[in-house]
């Protein structure tokens, strides 16, 4: 594909009510990619789309499929989290490739594998758990070779995955070299462990001591820390599930100033509030667990408001699934429940309804964060995120008269449990088109194993524009080195 075919001035998010002088052509024979054609031919399956939002498929920058964490794997993997994905209206996902032994080229040959069954386009982000020469030589060759272009850093899950400050200046400077945009979990991983104490001793076992052990501040400190660090090493950072107002507010502080920060909430976090945590069935309580943990009530309001303006930026989900078997694991000790809900089924729909039936955003600001700014960032736009001659053709249309309601019996994830379980509300994804063949139809879906596609990605997205400049300009700021005259002082 030819990006020169799109200056940035093409730039459009606006989505597209058709009539019914104008009914949707779905090439399904023929092409992936939308055809510059209006002719109708044999073997073209026409949708009539009067009344309804065409739009682009949904991209969630934030899923784990297939993940082993916390002894265990999660219960979706690359095609049941994808089903659940068209069903819902996400055409495309990018999850995090977690390392063997620290090693990248190992995790990502494993996440090859398991991609494979993939019925849907999909793109990758590189975990780095530790830092030694090798993970900085393997983290030019993901750039370069296998089509990464972010990389995210734990500042939470000590003992595990956890890195502490040395190592995120090394990993922001490498990403920086790079053209790679750096992302962070932000909590601040000592001060868990040391919460976790606290509530072991307080008798605090269950699922409350999990939003008990790892209040807000935590996530505000490790978010503001991971800010100042990037400013200091001047390169562009994500922060990745901002679920409290404490880590809102850092990413606020940071855009104003004009400092290059994205902060992505999950729809967990804005729809969710924690004392379902404190719900007396176990089950009930630990499906809720997830960290950070779903906050308090108010949290979630507030980022809601974050996004309607632009403080935040796009809606991913954090899709972990662990059934209620797996999530028993911690039955007697809130340590050991498995991190993670559900997302990618529902995410379209509770944006929509949470955001757009009430009126905190337009049509145009949903297909922004649901779909357009992820492409951009991660730089795969306009071949996705946009309804465009030559983008790939993944496309919904969504009816803003008809309803859903979301029930785990019907989901499409492996999971028995559903954290919106019950949850019912205007708009619903009606078809789903992933690379130009309707998969999701009258609530039928067609998902095909192997369909899907690995994604590239390229580095240096616009994030990275005026980074040069800016160290130009902080380099000629310094006033330094001083030239002294050397001081000869007589005996
Ligand atoms: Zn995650």
């Amino acid at each position: 594909m030819d990006f020169r075919r799109y200056p940035e001035s093409n730039f459009c998010s606006t989505p597209i009510k058709i009539g019914s002088l104008f009914p949707i052509v779905v090439l399904l024979s023929l092409l992936s990619t939308l055809s510059e054609s209006n002719q109708v031919g044999d073997g073209v399956t026409i949708i009539d789309a009067t009344g309804k939002y065409v739009m682009p498929g949904g991209i969630d920058p934030h899923t784990h499929l297939a993940m082993e964490f916390m002894g265990t794997e999660t219960i979706d993997d690359f095609f049941s989290g994808q089903a659940a994905a068209l069903a819902g209206g996400t055409t495309m996902h990018i999850d995090f490739v977690i390392p063997v032994n620290g090693n990248l080229t190992a995790g990502f040959e494993a996440y090859v594998e398991k991609a494979k069954i993939s019925a849907m386009d999909y793109g990758f982000h590189m975990a780095i758990t530790k830092w030694d020469e090798a993970v900085s030589k393997d983290m030019e060759v993901m750039v370069k070779d296998k089509g990464i272009n972010s990389f995210k850093f734990f500042m939470a899950y000590k003992g595990s995955l956890m890195i502490n400050d040395d190592l995120l200046l090394e990993g922001f400077k490498k990403c920086k070299s790079l053209g790679a945009l750096a992302m962070v979990h932000a909590e601040n991983g000592d001060a868990v462990f040391e919460g976790q104490k606290r509530m072991i001793e307080l008798g605090i076992m269950g699922p409350e001591g999990h939003a008990l052990s790892r209040p807000p501040q935590l996530e505000g400190e490790a978010t503001g820390r991971a800010i100042r660090l990037a400013g200091f090493v001047n390169t562009p950072l994500y922060v990745v599930h901002v679920m409290s107002i404490d880590a809102m507010e850092e990413v606020a502080k940071a855009r104003k100033s004009g400092q290059k920060v994205i902060g992505e909430p999950v729809v967990s976090g804005l729809v969710l509030d924690d004392t379902v945590l404190w719900d007396s069935d176990f089950q009930t309580a630990a499906k809720f667990v997830m960290s950070p943990p779903i906050r308090a009530p108010g949290h979630g309001k507030a980022l809601q408001a974050a996004l309607s303006n632009g403080v935040l930026q796009l809606v991913g989900t954090d899709h972990c699934t662990f059934n209620s078997t797996q999530k028993s694991l911690g039955i007697d000790d809130f340590r050991k429940i498995p991190n993670g809900v559900n997302g990618l089924e529902e995410r379209m729909h509770l944006v929509w309804d949470t955001m757009v039936v009430s009126g905190q955003i337009s049509v145009t600001d949903f297909v922004r964060m649901t779909s357009t700014e992820c492409a951009r960032i991660f730089n795969i736009y306009p071949r996705k995120g946009a309804i465009l001659v030559g983008s790939d053709a993944d496309i919904i249309i969504l009816n803003p008269n008809s309803s859903f309601e979301i029930c785990s019996k019907s989901h499409h994830s492996r999971s028995d449990t559903n954290v919106y379980e019950g949850r019912k509300g205007k708009g619903k994804v009606e078809v789903t088109i992933a690379g130009g063949r309707v998969v999701w139809e009258n609530d039928e879906l067609k998902a095909v194993p192997g369909r899907g596609k690995y994604v590239k990605m390229r580095p240096f997205n616009y994030l990275f524009d005026g980074i040069e400049k800016a160290d130009a300009e902080y380099l000629s700021s310094l006033r330094a080195p001083v030239i002294r005259r050397t001081m000869h002082v007589a005996a």
